[in-house]
């Protein structure tokens, strides 16, 4: 059979929503998966590894990948630019293998615009409660980020329509089960792999 492209898994949501935890785990349970390390101008967190988590830069030089065109797509979010350098993205589904992107809504829509053959998932959370609680648990950020970022996240809540699918992050493994659910699901689809029976193409 034809060798397929890999598949543009986009996940987004609101801040807090656990899109980074069940991220993790999808990558743990789908060794094959290529997670795409984003660039973003914030400070690492405790514990944030350059080059893992993200590829930590200065404004001016995240600037000047914006100007050279090498972002598949970038973002403002709450003062800091956050954005995908293409090249890596580009060689590996090229190459059949699939690439997983956890970006805001921004980004993911430039992404839709580029490339609509990706697979967009949104990820909520079961209630703004427990979206607040879980930003607060993490205890990365001030007061005033929090708010301004569960001001952002009840805005980017409206964008769900413009996803292909949904998931409500309630309970970790339920929730990665439906990713795993949709990676199969969209592997599947006839018109991603040219449908080829005993040598006949249908
Ligand atoms: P955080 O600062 O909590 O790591 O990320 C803040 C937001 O930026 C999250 O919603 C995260 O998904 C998003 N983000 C991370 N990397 C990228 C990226 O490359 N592009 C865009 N547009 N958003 C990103």
């Amino acid at each position: 059979m034809e060798k397929s492209h890999g598949l543009l898994i986009v996940l987004s949501g609101p801040s807090g929503a656990g899109k980074g935890t069940l991220c993790q785990e999808l990558l743990r349970q789908v060794p094959a998966l290529k997670y795409s390390v984003s660039m973003t101008t914030r400070s690492p967190r405790p514990g944030e590894v350059e080059g893992i988590h993200y590829f930590f830069r200065q404004k001016e030089e995240f600037e000047a990948m914006i100007n050279g065109d090498e972002l598949l797509e970038w973002a403002q979010f709450c003062d800091n630019y956050y954005g995908t350098p293409c090249f890596a993205v580009e060689q590996a589904i090229q190459g059949g293998q699939d690439v997983i992107l956890e970006i805001e809504i921004q980004g993911a829509l430039q992404v839709k615009k580029r490339f609509p053959q990706g697979v967009f998932t949104f990820i909520v959370p079961p209630s703004l409660d427990v979206l607040s609680e879980r930003i607060h648990k993490r205890g990365t950020e001030s007061e005033e980020v929090i708010q301004k970022r569960l001001a952002t996240a009840i805005e980017e809540l409206g964008y769900v329509s413009e996803y292909d699918y949904v998931v409500i992050n309630d309970e970790v493994p339920v929730a990665v089960d439906k990713l795993k659910s949709i990676l199969i699901a969209e592997k599947c689809r006839v018109k991603r792999k040219p449908f080829v029976f005993k040598g006949e193409s249908i």
